[in-house]
């Protein structure tokens, strides 16, 4: 394997990779073709199909290097720390990148302690300063009121993770040719202490809002929580789901899963549509990569309405019965 190339950590679920491994592959791609350096993606799992490998480089990587077997079913910090910590020290790569999501932000933490290597956690944007070749690594800081921007410039590799959904995947090219390397388990970096005994569902909460196409979502401009039912009748007619501001959620008008933003989810569907949300920075770093932007508000001067593709400026009460009721009309007909 090269030495010196950029790395990003793939992630599965089961056999499968999730979305987020290619994301980071597209910001990795950047990054990697201004330093002139190979991307490689490093999967680590249990019974990978040699087909999703491939996926990796389809979708950008330049080569990909798995840890595949038995022991590694399922994620554990521990292992896979030992795993990538191992394989850091041998092929040195100037660049480790993963993304912010449960396992990345474990993991990540873990390898970057153990090499004294430093880690920008959830980062929004990379880059790569044009005199040293150093990764600039930007996240929201102080409550999310300043972006700032992080430098190793001593510490090797230099890591990052990287906000799940902040960018789009590399289109697929199924012609894109790159070496896929097995590299064997070593027994030594099966960390015993720790037994998975067993995995339980989440059943109360199973919504997934970063999965939706359309979002239709309220913030305190709704009043009230009874009138979320407005949203929901909105969203049915629309085949979508309810997203909320932070104000909502902390009004216990809906629950946290629901949250778009800074703090909550972020979120890339087709279609959002932001009812009563004025449009705080915190609020637009969740879902300004939406599809299409609608937003309905009283305030012609709310900050929302910039980045709207469509605006109503109106009351809700108004705008949406009268929304919903068009919608019902249009399925009839
Ligand atoms: C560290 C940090 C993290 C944060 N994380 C998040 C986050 O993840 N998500 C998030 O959303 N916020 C977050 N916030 C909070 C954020 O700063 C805003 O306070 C919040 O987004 C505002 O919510 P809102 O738009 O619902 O409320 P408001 O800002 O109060 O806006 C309400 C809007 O409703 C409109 N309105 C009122 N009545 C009507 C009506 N009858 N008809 C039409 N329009 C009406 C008003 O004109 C107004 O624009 C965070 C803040 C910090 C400091």
């Amino acid at each position: 394997m090269h030495k010196q190339a950029l790395w990003t950590v793939a992630e599965l679920e089961g056999a499968h990779l999730r979305d987020t491994s290619f994301e980071i592959i597209a910001r990795g791609r950047r990054l990697a073709d201004k330093l002139g350096v190979p991307l490689i993606s490093i999967a680590i799992g249990s019974g990978i199909e040699e087909v999703e490998l491939q996926r990796l480089i389809h979708h950008g990587a330049d080569s990909v290097a798995a840890v595949d077997t038995g022991a590694l079913q399922g994620y554990q910090t521990e292992t896979y720390s030992n795993v990538l910590t191992s394989l850091i020290e041998r092929y040195e790569p100037q660049i480790v990148l993963a993304a912010a999501t449960v396992n990345g932000r474990s993991l990540l933490p873990h390898v970057a302690m153990r090499l004294r290597a430093g880690l920008t956690a959830d980062c929004t944007e990379l880059d790569i300063e044009e005199e040293t070749g150093n990764l600039l690594q930007t996240r929201p800081a102080i409550g999310g009121n300043i972006l700032a921007t992080i430098k190793t410039p001593e510490a090797r590799p230099q890591m990052a993770t990287v906000r799940p959904r902040s960018t789009l995947p590399l289109p697929e090219d199924p012609k894109r040719r790159g070496e896929i390397e097995r590299i064997p388990f070593e027994a030594q970096w099966h960390d015993r202490r720790v037994k998975k005994l067993g995995m339980k569902e989440n059943t109360v909460e199973q919504l997934n809002i970063q999965a939706a196409e359309i979002i239709v979502a309220g913030g305190r401009g709704m009043k009230k929580k009874e009138n979320f039912s407005l949203l929901e009748k909105l969203a049915a007619e629309l085949g979508g789901v309810i997203g909320a501001s932070r104000e909502a959620v902390d009004r216990a008008w809906i629950s946290y899963p629901h949250q778009v933003g800074l703090s909550g989810k972020t979120v890339v569907p087709a279609l959002y549509i932001a009812v009563g949300i004025s449009g705080a920075i915190q609020h637009l770093a969740g879902m300004k990569t939406a599809g299409e932007i609608v937003a309905i508000n009283r305030d012609p001067q709310a900050p929302i309405l910039e980045i709207a593709d469509f605006a109503v400026v109106g009351d809700l009460f108004q705008v949406l019965p009268r929304l919903i009721a068009r919608l019902r009309e249009e399925r009839q007909l």
